[in-house]
This record gives structure tokens, C-alpha cells and sequence, in this order.
């Protein structure tokens, strides 16, 4: 396994989330529960989802599926068929290892300590180079994901228990990861040692007995639960949650904290509050700063839903132009749907969004998303958007220019297919069709999210997508690490 740059789905034309993760201690419906999680972490994964259980006598029960959460558990009969106390769920956006049943997570091992179930999001960046190391020691691998490079380091530990082992393993692997595991003895959460994904601690107060404890990729599916939020797990942190309660482990050097600015830009749930920031409000704040930097004369403010609604809004408050819904989103196409014949994929931008020709004929349009990839959305919403009437179209994004590959856990193409890595604004502006186009700059970023600037010694966030400035050993991907376009020289 050698990755020359992470895969893509061909199809999206945008940075897609890949993964949700849950888990639960002490709940008598920790199944039904897991599956309510995951649905609220959708957004995270569309292809799959699985859930393991933990029922008294340390007997492990598993169901996985492809397809969403509401499809693979929305049958009464497959949560009654998985006991226990405690639950671990993960969904699904295939970032490494193909789409297949055999990848589907939570991981399920028999070790000589017992059954651990492991699910992961996030991406290990030296997990093809393990994997080669460990098939030549004789391990056989079941699937094609990076989680079970992970599993196999734990099972060849040389540690005594479980805990020790899982350090072992994680003090081997580089890359960006939250992992939620459960073995007989407990739940486990753990976060990267420069915390790029998130993961977060919630609590369901029981009246008479010891709480349920939640760990969850975001806050939303603490809220679905009906479970507090507690804190979020440190940058390196390992949680560990049992009968007695939960105890915190850091066994990894501190380091600089590199969460990914990305998640308040477009990964995250707008109603989810990330490190102590609110999404939304966030959103917002970056759609004010866009409009102060980079205003236009208009008529109206557009977003490209969903991902462009708050930032649309915060441009339209800050520069008091009104804020119309000029594309409407169908919230019920399906990428299965658009995939069967090219005369049906070609149309994927109409399936998806229709423009409301009353907010748009005669006026000049400020059109705000959060990102360009590609550009082949944003040009085809362009011309959407002058077909409907539009005088001018002026297109505003929440997020600098996306020059770099993400190898983090996000599923992006090739820096070759990146139009801002191969052009410079204006004439990004001609390719895609608009009359001007600007993005928010990198500085105005991070003083949305209430810094003076970015600082470059110490930026707190990972922002490599749009710097280069990769904090993880890009260990799989020597060409990239040393800032060479490998498909360039081929
Ligand atoms: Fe997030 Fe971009 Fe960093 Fe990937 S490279 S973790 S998308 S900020």
C-alpha cells in the first residue's frame, strides 16, 4: 500500500469529513443510544456505519453496515440485538481503504486480554509504512484501512495490559486521529497528540446510579443523547472511563495545538460548539470579516447552501446588503442516485440546487460559499446563478484559497486538481465565470476565530490545506513532505 496523494471521490467537488465517532459507559440502551450519535454525526461520513456492544460476561456483539446510519440501524430488531452496557460506533466517509463491508468500522480484535473494539477518525500518516514493516513480521491484514495498522500493533505489543499496549501503539503511529475503543474493562478515548480531530466528553446524569459517560466526535450528538457537555479531550490526552469513573492519561510530549481550522469553516455541525467556540457564530463571524475586506456594490447576498448560510449571513449583516435564498438546496438527492449513467451525473449540480429566479433577475448577486476545490461546482452555480438573471455575480468564499492536498483525515484531491493551486485569483475568477471573486485571508481567519492574526511561529490551528505548513510527518508521502507535486514530475 502506497499512496501517492490521499484518495478522492471523484464526484465531490468539495473537502469532505470522513469520519463520526461515539461511545458509551453505563447506559442500558447504549446501542439505541450509539445509533442516535451517529445519525447527529452524519454529516461526518455518509457510506457506512457499525456499532459494537459490550453485554455482561464480556460477550462483544457487532452490526455494520453500508449506507447511512437511519438505513443500517432503523431496525428495532438489529439495536435489540445488541446488548450491554457500553457501545462503540463509528461512521464512515472512506478516506483510506475502499468501500467495503471488511472496512467498515468499529474494528473488532480477540486479543490474549479479551475482545477491543477500536474506531478512528482521522488519518495515519506513516500507516503504509507500518503496514509493510508488519506483513514482513507475518501479520495478516483483514481490510485496507489504516485502524487495523493500529490493531496489529497493539496485538504484537509486548506490554501486559491493554492500556500499556494502546500506548505502545500510539507512540509508533504519526498522523491526526480520535479514537474510541471499549475492552472489557472500559471505554477509551483518545486524541492526537496536536489534536487536529475533535473529541469530546458528555455525561448523562442517571438519578439513582453512577452517570452514563459519552465521548462523541462533536457536541450535536451529546445534544441528540439528551447528555451534557463536560470538556473536550486534550491534544494527546487519553481518557479512560470505567465503573469508577473517568481518569485522564497523558503519556505523549506536549506539543503545539494544530486543530483543524477547517472544521469551523465547513466540517463541523453548525449547532456544534468545537474547543469552546460555537460553529455557528464562528461562521458568521467569518462571513463580517469577508464582507469588511473584501466588499462589493450589490444588491443582494446569496448563499450557496448549506455550508455558505452563516458566513452568508454575517456578510450581509456587516455590509447591509439583503440576504435573499436565491439557490435552494433538494435535500433529497442522493449520491447513489446521480451515480448509475453519465447523462444523469452530468446534471448532479441541477439535482442538487435550483436557482429562485424572484431574488435573482435584475440584481447584482454577492454569491457566498465556503470553499472552491475544483471550481466545477462553483462554475456551474455561477452559470446558474446568470441564467436565472442576475446582473453581476460576485462570489465571496469563507476560506483562503485551498493550495494543498489534505493528508489528515479529509478526503481531497490532488494539488494538480486544486484550481487555486494552479491559478491566481482573477484568473480563478474567468475560469469559474464570475465578475469578481475573493477569498477571506488567512489573517482575517484566524481573527474571526478571536486571534490578532496568524501567528506563524505558533498557529494554534492545522491550516496546511491552505499554507502547506503540514505540523505531522508526512511519512507516506515523501514527495509531498518535501514540497514537490509527485503527478508533476511523473
Ligand atoms: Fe483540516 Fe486542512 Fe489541516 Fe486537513 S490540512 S486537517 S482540512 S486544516
Amino acid at each position: 500500500m502506497t499512496p501517492t496523494h490521499p484518495p478522492h471521490d471523484a464526484e465531490e467537488d468539495r473537502f469532505r469529513e470522513e469520519c463520526g465517532v461515539f461511545g458509551v459507559w453505563n447506559h442500558a440502551d447504549a446501542a439505541a443510544l450509539t445509533a442516535l450519535g451517529l445519525h447527529a454525526l452524519q454529516h461526518r461520513g455518509q457510506e457506512a456505519a457499525g456499532i459494537v456492544t459490550l453485554a455482561p460476561g464480556g460477550v462483544f456483539h457487532h452490526h455494520r453496515g453500508l449506507g447511512l446510519v437511519g438505513d443500517i440501524f432503523g431496525d428495532a430488531k438489529v439495536i435489540g440485538a445488541l446488548p450491554g452496557r457500553a457501545a462503540v460506533g463509528h461512521n464512515r466517509y472512506a478516506t483510506t481503504g475502499e468501500t467495503a463491508l471488511r472496512n467498515v468500522q468499529p474494528l473488532f480484535a480477540d486479543f490474549a486480554f479479551g475482545g477491543f473494539a477500536v474506531a478512528h477518525n482521522g488519518n495515519l500518516t506513516n500507516a503504509a509504512t507500518l503496514r509493510r514493516e508488519l506483513v514482513r513480521r507475518g501479520c495478516l491484514f483483514q481490510s485496507s484501512t489504516d485502524t487495523e495498522v493500529l490493531v496489529h500493533l497493539i496485538a504484537i505489543s509486548l506490554y501486559a495490559n491493554v492500556l500499556d499496549r494502546l500506548i505502545d501503539a500510539l507512540r509508533q503511529v504519526q498522523g491526526a486521529y480520535s479514537l474510541v475503543a471499549l475492552h472489557q474493562g472500559g471505554l477509551i478515548g483518545v486524541r492526537d497528540p496536536l489534536g487536529v480531530r475533535p473529541l469530546v466528553i458528555g455525561r448523562l446524569p442517571h438519578a439513582t446510579a453512577a452517570p452514563a459517560w459519552i465521548l462523541a466526535s462533536e457536541t450535536c450528538a451529546l445534544d441528540i443523547v439528551g447528555a451534557e457537555f463536560v470538556r473536550d479531550v486534550d491534544p494527546g490526552e487519553i481518557v479512560v472511563i470505567d465503573d469508577s469513573g473517568l481518569r485522564s492519561i497523558k503519556p505523549f510530549e506536549q506539543q503545539p495545538r494544530r486543530f483543524c481550522i477547517f472544521e469551523y469553516i465547513y466540517f463541523a455541525r453548525p449547532d456544534s460548539v468545537v474547543e469552546g467556540t460555537g460553529v455557528y457564530e464562528t461562521r458568521k463571524r467569518i462571513g463580517a470579516e469577508l464582507a469588511r475586506e473584501s466588499p462589493v456594490p450589490a444588491d443582494v447576498v446569496v448563499p450557496v447552501p448549506d455550508s455558505g448560510v452563516p458566513a452568508a449571513m454575517g456578510y450581509a449583516a456587516e455590509s447591509g446588503i439583503p440576504y435573499e435564498l436565491g439557490i435552494i438546496r433538494n435535500h433529497y438527492v442522493g449520491r447513489t442516485f446521480i451515480e448509475p449513467t453519465d447523462q444523469i451525473r452530468h446534471l448532479g449540480v441541477k439535482l442538487k440546487h435550483s436557482a429562485n429566479r424572484a431574488t435573482l433577475n435584475g440584481r447584482r448577486v454577492v454569491l457566498v460559499d465556503d470553499s472552491i476545490v475544483r471550481g466545477t461546482t462553483s462554475r456551474k452555480i455561477v452559470e446558474m446563478v446568470r441564467n436565472a438573471g442576475a446582473a453581476e455575480v460576485h462570489m465571496r468564499i469563507s476560506s483562503p484559497p485551498t493550495t494543498h492536498s489534505c493528508f489528515y483525515g479529509i478526503d481531497t484531491p490532488s494539488r494538480r486538481e486544486l484550481l487555486a493551486a494552479q491559478h491566481d485569483v482573477a484568473e480563478m475568477a474567468r475560469l469559474i465565470g464570475a465578475d469578481s471573486l475573493a477569498f477571506i485571508s488567512l489573517d482575517g481567519l484566524y481573527r474571526a476565530l478571536g486571534r490578532p492574526g496568524r501567528d506563524r511561529a505558533a498557529p494554534g490551528f492545522c491550516d496546511a490545506c491552505f499554507t502547506g505548513d503540514y505540523a505531522i510527518p508526512l511519512t507516506d508521502w515523501p514527495a509531498e513532505a518535501a514540497g514537490r507535486d509527485p503527478q508533476a514530475a511523473s
